[in-house]
Formats: C-alpha cells, structure tokens, sequence
C-alpha cells in the first residue's frame, strides 16, 4: 500500500480546531487508500514560549535541558492530534521521537541524525493506525532527549518519508506554497510551481524560513519528492525536485538572513594553515560559520572574515581571541549589525551580468555592501540590518521576481517519483549514518586567473560600479570575493577565465587609477578546486578538514568562498595536483 507522510507545521496545529482539520486531512488520504504517517509541531509558537521562559530562568540554559523542555511542545500536540483522530472514528497511535526511534547524535539543540528504525512504525500502519509522529526530536545512544534544531520537524518528516520509501511527503504550512521570496516581507512574491533541490537548499540556509535546511539535504539525497502546500486550502502547492521551474532564469528566488554577525581577524599571517587554526576553533564549538572570505592581502598577511548567527557571536569571539594570540594576528573586528541578503538560481551559472544587477539594484537605494560571496548558483551580499527589507526588495523588483515564469517552465509528474523510491531504499541501505556528510565529487578547475581590486572604497555602488566596469569589457566572472571591510577600504577579488585574464587586469589597473588605490594584485595561473556534495555547510567541521589537509601538504589558500552545496578554494596553479591529491585523501571517507 502506498505511503504518505504529512507534516503539520505550528499554525496548523494552533488550536483544536485546526487539530481536527489536520486531522481530517489524514483520514482523507488514508480512505484514498494510503497508509498515512502525520509528523506536527508544536502548537503555534508554543516553541518560543518554551524558550523564552527558560531564558527567564538563565541567560545560558544548559543544552541538554533544552532540549527536555522544547521536546515536550511536540510531545503536546502528537497527543492531541491522536485524540482528534480516534474522535473521528479511526484508529492512531502517537509516539516521540524516542519511541520511534529516532537514534540522533549528541549534539543537544542541534542533532543529527543517526538511523531511523521502521519495525515499530509499519507495525503500527499495518495494524490500521494513523501514526503521529512528534516531529523535530530524537534521542540519543544514552537515551538523551536531543532536538534537531529550528524548525527541525521538516527534517523528520523528510527523513521518515525517506526510511519508509514513501510515496509523498507532504509539508502543510500557513503559505500556499514555496514563493520567490517571504510573502509576509514582500507582498508581490510569486508562488513558484516547482523548484530543484539544490535552489532550496541555498535558499532556505539564505533564510527561506519556509523548510529546515537539513530536511532539503534529506531530500536530496534521497530523492525525496516534496510537496509544500496550504494546511488552509486545497490550492496546488509547490514541489521539491530534482529539476528547476526555468532552467534559463538566472534567478529563481531571493531571501533574507537578519540576525547575522560579522568577524573580521586583521593580519593573519599569509602561510599555510593559518585559517585552519581559526577554522578548528570554531567548528569545536559546533558553530557553523556562513560567508567565508579570505581575501588576499598586500605582503605577508591576509584579512579574513566569516558571518556565523548573532546568537553564536558571543562564543565565536572567544574562540576567535585564541587564535589571534596564537597566530600572532593583528587582532579582530566584529559587527552583529548586519543581515545577508542573497539571489539564488542554476541558471545563473551560464548568465553574465547577475552580480552586476543586484549591486545596481542596492547601490540605486544607497545601500552599501560590506561584504560579498558568490558561488555557482547563489551571491550574497552583507548589508546594514536597518536596510535589509528595503534592499531584500529592491533586490527582488531588480530580478522581476513577481513575473510569472516563460511558457518552457516545466513541471514534474508522477513517473520521476516511482523511479526516485527505488534509489532511496539504496541510499538509506548503504549509508552508516543518515546525515552523513556525502561528497560528490571534488573539482579541479585550472582555466581560471585571478584579479584583486585593492583597498577600493568602501561606498554604496562601489562593487556596482566595478561589475559594471567588468561587464562592460565582455569579462565573464566566475567567483566574487569581497572581504570585511578596514580603515573604510575592502578588497574585492574575482576570477575570471585566463581568456579574459588581461581585459580584467586592465579594468582593475584603470579603476586603480581613477580612484586613486594600489595597483591591483593578480595572479594568471590560479586552480580552483570545489568540493561538492550534501550537507557541506551543516557539517560544521568540514572546512577545518580540508584546510588542515592542504596545510599538511603545503598548500597556501587564496581565496575561499563557500555555499551549502560546495566549498571552492582558489590555490596558485602550481600546487593544484597536490591539493587536489590531499583533498580526495582526506575526504576519501564522506566521497560518493
Ligand atoms: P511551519 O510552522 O508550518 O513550519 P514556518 O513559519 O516554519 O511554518 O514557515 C512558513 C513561513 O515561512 C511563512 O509563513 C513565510 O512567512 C516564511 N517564508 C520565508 N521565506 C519564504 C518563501 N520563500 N516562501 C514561502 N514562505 C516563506
Ligand atoms: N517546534 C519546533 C520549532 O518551533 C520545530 C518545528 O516547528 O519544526 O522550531
Ligand atoms: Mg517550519
């Protein structure tokens, strides 16, 4: 018999009412003649109730007991929701996270998944039963209650629909659907038909509330087909897929991440290892650092700068203090005033200009950008948080995100999701530990150059002003990177194809003069190497692995920019074969 899980989100679970619709809505699947598993939340914001009254208690609650209470939020609505099942006249069974077994690391606030085990919860549907499953919670191997982070019952609802090779996964929320941007921010947003894995992925860590992060990598590995769609109507929804809505667009949706905080260590000393030692501090705390930048600097030293979430400052910093005594930095700056607003799209890739519009589109408002990082298919870019909305906006109109698509948008049907059931249960047999950190494939790339723009400054419509310049003489620009900001100056660096390595450097040398900076810096011979894959970015300790690699094989970093689908680090040419023989050594384990 098919399988359907059925996420019900907070709002869909408010109150009693929305309970016995939620309800309902099982029991209508259910006489369509699947089995139905229901995975809820929280009732309505019952979640942040819960964590403000343990702030009430203590600034620092201890983890472990977080997780206690947080995990009792689901624990309420599992049960109220199987009442409302049974009030119907069918049969359900609730059960935790525990209960189902749901066996997570130990990382309390922030779990992962280990292994999910089906006995208890086929035995159950084939009893007759709607199973409700409490979303967001697991437990791990001492029996520990953990939870799975923020908006986590996405994740379990994808993971179960992955274990028991279900035939949908159905996310119910308070939106009609996954919208080219958040519709309660800017109301003209489209609700888009269908989007690919990967521009979720990107969009929901840019800040896309709308779906946990790890329940996309989920379903991406295990070819999960999602469905998000209204708890509140019957309207046709979004889905999650392999393919995109546009391959042409270069654009598919925009978001914003408001409460980030930037950390610039001044004057690390340029050889190898040095941002591993910085790296490793941090991923030890289990904080995942965001837009990495290391710029190239004038003489021996670099600046580099990283985001990571307001809430993980406190601990960066002190982590940070370390590694600037060690590595005999200069010091460091922070600024927890800032918010990220990024554009995602495959189509991007093969599109020049991208970069340019969204700049223009700030720079027209006098937004300023302090920082910028760019991979294959996202830009992101660092903005005063008093601006953010405002330029999420702007952003949005520059890239006509409230038009519908061109007639070629596809739509996929039904016959990708059978062929994609039988490649999950491979997936899930071979796989030790289900939020494994899987890597693809490692890149070398050695047709590329780089050119730094020094010390331009740090104005709104500087980095407008720059892709203009570069747009204008026909130069296509691969990676974007521009560091934190100092003494009001930034670098920007790019790489573009060797073919366009002198048109580039002209551009920069002319630019240079007119505003009165150093000459830029360049490098003709760079190799780019990208390591790609799911959960790149929500394995925390990643980056440090292959930094410590190329460190060990003596191999000195350029640049760096990361996103959640791979991480790419520009390296002088020479030492590509070496970087790329470490890299495959030491990620040998988590390679496909
Ligand atoms: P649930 O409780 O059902 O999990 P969430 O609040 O976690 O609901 O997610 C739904 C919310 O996500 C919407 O109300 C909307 O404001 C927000 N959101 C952010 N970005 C998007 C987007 N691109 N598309 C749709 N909704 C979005
Ligand atoms: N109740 C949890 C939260 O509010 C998990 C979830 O809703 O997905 O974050
Ligand atoms: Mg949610």
């Amino acid at each position: 018999m098919p399988i359907i899980v059925q996420k019900f989100g907070g709002t869909s679970v408010a109150d009693s009412k929305k309970i016995l619709a939620a309800a309902r809505k099982a029991i209508r699947a259910q006489k369509e003649g699947n089995q139905v598993v229901m995975v809820v939340s929280a009732m309505g914001k019952n979640t942040d109730v819960l964590v403000d009254l343990a702030h009430e208690i203590t600034d620092e609650p201890p983890d472990r007991e977080m997780d206690m209470l947080l995990s009792t939020g689901e624990q309420v609505s599992v049960a109220l929701v199987a009442m409302a099942v049974h009030s119907l006249g069918h049969k359900a069974i609730s059960l935790t996270g525990a209960q189902i077994g749901i066996v997570t690391d130990s990382t309390h606030t922030k779990a992962r998944i280990r292994s999910i085990s089906t006995d208890r919860l086929r035995k159950a549907l084939d009893d007759g039963n709607i199973v409700i499953a409490a979303g967001f919670q697991g437990i791990d191997e001492s029996n520990n209650i953990t939870t799975l982070g923020r908006g986590g019952s996405d994740t379990t609802a994808v993971a179960l629909a992955a274990v028991l090779g279900a035939d949908a996964c159905e996310i119910y929320t308070d939106v009609d659907g996954v919208y080219t941007t958040d519709p309660r921010v800017v109301p003209e947003a489209r609700q888009v038909r269908q989007i690919s894995y990967d521009e979720m992925l990107e969009l929901a860590t840019a800040g896309a509330g709308v779906m946990h992060n790890r329940s996309i990598e989920f379903a991406k590995k295990f070819n999960v087909p999602v469905h998000v769609r209204s708890s509140f109507s019957d309207n046709p929804g979004t889905m999650i897929v392999r393919d995109p809505e546009a391959p042409n667009m270069p654009v598919c949706g925009a978001a914003l991440s408001k409460t980030e905080a930037r950390v610039t260590v001044l004057g690390v000393p340029d050889r190898p290892g040095a941002a591993l030692s910085i790296f490793s501090k941090i991923a030890a705390k289990n904080i995942a650092m965001d837009m990495i930048v290391q710029n190239e600097a004038a003489g021996d030293r670099a600046d580099l700068s990283f985001t990571v979430s307001r809430d993980d400052l406190p601990a960066t910093l002190r982590a940070v203090e370390v590694a600037v005594k060690e590595l005999d930095a200069e010091g460091y700056t922070h600024d927890d005033n800032v918010s990220k607003i990024s554009v995602v799209g495959l189509g991007m890739a093969t599109q020049p200009g991208v970069a340019g519009t969204m700049f223009r589109a700030l720079a027209d408002r006098g937004i300023n950008v302090e920082m910028i990082t760019t991979s294959e298919i996202k830009i992101s870019a660092l903005i005063a948080r008093d601006r953010a909305v405002e330029g999420l906006r702007a952003v949005h109109e520059a890239f006509q995100l409230q038009l519908p698509p061109p007639e070629t948008a596809v739509r996929t049907d039904g016959s990708s999701l059978r062929k994609a059931k039988i490649d999950q249960a491979a997936m899930v047999a071979r796989l030790q530990r289900m939020e494994k950190l899987v890597i693809d494939n490692i890149d070398l790339d050695e047709t590329q150059s780089r050119v730094t723009f020094l010390d331009t400054p740090d104005v709104p419509g500087q980095a407008a002003a720059t892709f203009d310049a570069l747009a204008a003489a026909s130069v296509v620009v691969d990676m974007i990177v521009q560091s934190g900001v100092r003494d009001d100056r930034a670098n920007i660096s790019v790489t573009v194809p060797r073919s366009d390595f002198s048109k580039a450097l002209a551009v920069a040398s002319k630019l240079a003069e007119l505003l009165n900076c150093p000459a830029p810096t360049h490098c003709e011979k760079v190799a780019k190497l990208s390591v790609f894959g799911v959960g790149i970015k929500s394995n925390s300790g990643l980056a440090a692995r292959m930094f410590q690699s190329l460190a060990t094989a003596g191999v000195n970093v350029e640049l760096i920019s990361t996103s959640e689908v791979r991480i790419n680090v520009v390296v002088d040419a020479k030492d590509g074969h070496k970087a790329l023989h470490a890299l495959k050594k030491e990620l040998a384990d988590a390679l496909a």
